[in-house]
């Protein structure tokens, strides 16, 4: 029998979904514990909706088992990856088979990805999608978009409380160095910078535009927070609290977009898809830079385009969906992910307030 079929996650399997890592050891854990279980039970697991949330009697005795495991562990820390973990394991069970692996819409009706149009991103630009558990092989999720059309080299998931994933994310920064590393968070104050006077001051020198005298040590790495509203302080201030035990007290630095910057750029008339969603943050931040002198010339604009259609052809495809069964077209299935929304929450799903209490 196959790994899959006796229901691990193989390496493969796992990478599918988007990623470049190996198996996080506790997704694999809770796997087979789950598979322990549905033996001890004799009862077939089977998942409800698309949150991945197990039903029925095996799903009653699998809550009691995991809240005497989480109860269990020693710290804050230890669970809290239990519960990360365990949102991944039981996303994957409950969407193996149904979901198209690589744009996460049901694989049957609804793939996408025939026509999402790949892109190159500029090598000196580095996307990290810092993602919630909770939006992890999400439909409506955008991030994913981020990696569709750039690659999952350009592109990065980096799933919060994963420490495999936290782990290849940091270890990049300390290469690249704090001064490279720029969180698009849209922070009220004065603590974080505008694209413009983020970059407008650099050295031209640095940003030489030719891929071939591209070093390493010059890519530009953005984060981008993957989450809702909600969820996305409590993700802002755990990078934060990293970022302070690798260079000690300063602050990641921040940018925020400029809000009226659709009106600058030539932002098309899409009023259809939210503008405040992760994969558009990314449009606007590659928008903003183009516009400055030393980013002009290396076609940033029709890289933030790509993203654009592909953003179009997601909306479609949740659409008709939506359409298909007989549901009305309300904001729910609209590709919303709250980060940059300024506290407007759009989804309608409950969201983790306190991740703690949620388990
Ligand atoms: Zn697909």
């Amino acid at each position: 029998m196959s790994e899959e079929k006796q229901g691990h996650i193989s390496l493969q399997e796992w990478q599918s979904w988007g990623t470049t890592s190996p198996v996080p050891s506790m997704v694999t854990q809770i796997v087979e514990d789950l598979k322990d279980l549905e033996k001890n039970f004799d009862a077939q697991m089977s998942f409800g909706g698309h949150g991945g949330k197990l039903k029925g009697n095996f799903g009653v005795q699998e809550d009691k088992k995991h809240r005497a495991t989480y109860q269990s562990l020693g710290d804050s820390e230890e669970k809290f990856k239990f519960y990360s973990a365990r949102q991944i394991a039981c996303r994957i069970l409950g969407s193996r088979g149904y979901l198209c692996q690589k744009c996460w819409l049901p694989r049957e009706e609804d793939c996408m990805c025939s026509k999402v149009t790949s892109c190159m991103l500029w090598p000196g630009i580095k996307f990290w999608l810092y993602m919630h558990p909770k939006d992890f092989l999400r439909q409506n999720n955008t991030g994913k978009l981020l990696w569709q059309v750039f690659g999952v080299e350009a592109a990065t998931l980096c799933l919060y409380g994963i420490p495999e994933h936290e782990e290849i994310m940091w270890n990049s920064f300390k290469l690249a160095g704090k001064d490279k590393i720029w969180c698009l968070y849209p922070n009220k104050g004065s603590v974080s910078k505008s694209v413009e006077s983020a970059f407008s001051q650099e050295p031209l020198a640095n940003y030489e535009v030719t891929p071939e005298k591209l070093t390493g040590d010059t890519t530009l790495h953005f984060i981008l927070l993957d989450g809702t509203w909600s969820n996305s302080a409590a993700m802002f201030c755990r990078l934060q609290d990293q970022a302070k035990s690798v260079w000690g007290d300063e602050d990641l630095a921040c940018i925020s977009l400029n809000p009226g910057a659709s009106a600058m750029h030539k932002l098309r008339p899409q009023p259809s898809w939210d503008r405040t969603c992760t994969a558009a943050a990314a449009v606007g931040l590659l928008s903003e830079l183009q516009l400055l002198p030393q980013f002009s010339s290396i076609d940033l604009d029709k890289q933030a385009e790509a993203i654009e259609d592909a953003l179009t052809i997601l909306l479609e495809a949740l659409t008709t969906r939506r359409l298909r069964m007989g549901r009305s077209i309300t904001r729910k299935m609209r590709p919303t992910n709250s980060t940059f929304s300024q506290g407007k929450v759009h989804n309608t799903e409950n969201e983790a307030q306190h991740l703690p209490l949620e388990i």
